[in-house]
């Protein structure tokens, strides 16, 4: 299971959390010019050897209300046996010195910066409205981490980004919780409003096409020969367009062309489901294919029109 963490950073440290530490001497040198991330002593962040490297994912945001501003791989969580190798300026709290249990490096990959960041602001009804994310990493599971990875999705973050966000979705809710169990404080601030993400659902539509996209009918394989499709909220499920996560709002499209739904590009008439694409030509003017098992909501389509005639 990926797990995701969201790290948090004020805006003064963003420059020297994204570009990694500079000291060759007292970091190894792959790690240098990588983002990381440290963790105070005394402060209620989980235990970050529960991670896995190459596989979990830091969120990372700035605080003040500047909101998310890259997503990184983990790769190395590293217990400092030293103060002097943490920065200064991570150190100074309010003029009182402040000690590190960890330092956290991710791997570099600047395809998954934020940008411009993802605004928090959910109209004070989603759970992780930035006041809910005090303290320096708070493990996700589960409905949180979809309703999380949703938001981030509507924001329009890059196609890559955006993959490995909804590969962490589709991964298995299985593998330890431990981190996130002892680490109460946090929990027990998600009250609100969720978003369940029905896996099996979308597993089923894809398999109903054969995998092949509804729009241009391609099919993908993954390296073993297994196919490939992503499966699209027609209507967004997570905070504000709260749409159901049900086959009548689901369409199984090729990557290109999830991608080219999510950042407008595309439109189908609702009723006569003629294809309008501002770009390609292949699939412009043509019908998308609905197998007669497949109940369609006309609604979530013109949901999807007037959405991306705002953008
Ligand atoms: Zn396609």
């Amino acid at each position: 299971m990926v797990r995701l963490w969201v790290l948090n950073t004020l805006p003064a440290h963003w420059k020297r959390c994204r570009d990694g530490p500079t000291d060759a001497d007292a970091h190894p040198e792959r790690q240098l010019g990588h983002p990381w991330h440290g963790i105070p002593s005394g402060g209620r962040a989980p235990d970050p050897r529960q991670l896995t490297p190459g596989e979990d994912l830091f969120v990372v945001r700035q605080t003040g209300g500047v909101g998310v501003s890259g997503i990184w791989t983990f790769e190395n969580a590293r217990r400092v046996d030293d103060q002097a190798i943490v920065p200064d300026v991570w150190r100074d709290h309010d003029g009182e010195t402040r000690d590190y249990d960890w330092l956290l490096y991710c791997r570099g990959s600047p395809e998954r910066e934020v940008e411009p960041p993802m605004r928090e602001d959910f109209g004070g009804s989603f759970p992780f409205h930035h006041s809910k994310l005090t303290g320096t990493g708070i493990a996700m599971e589960g409905a949180d981490r979809a309703a999380y990875v949703e938001a981030l999705i509507d924001h329009g973050i890059s196609a890559t980004a955006e993959r490995r966000l909804r590969d962490a979705l589709e991964a298995p809710a299985t593998g330890g919780t431990a981190a996130a169990d002892s680490d109460p404080p946090a929990r027990t601030e998600y009250t609100t409003t969720r978003t369940i993400r029905d896996t099996k659902l979308s597993t089923m539509a894809k398999e109903l096409y054969d995998h092949r996209c509804q729009l241009c009918g391609d099919r993908r394989d993954r390296r073993d020969g297994s196919a490939y499709a992503e499966a699209h909220h027609v209507k967004p499920l997570g905070t504000p367009h709260r749409g159901p996560d049900t086959a009548s709002n689901l369409l199984v499209l090729c990557p290109n062309h999830h991608a080219d739904f999510d950042y407008g590009r595309v439109r189908v008439d609702p009723d006569s489901l003629v294809v309008t694409h501002a770009f390609d030509d292949a699939v412009d003017g043509t019908f998308l294919t609905v197998h007669a098992d497949h109940d369609l909501d006309p609604a979530s389509l013109e949901y999807h029109n007037d959405r991306i005639a705002s953008f």
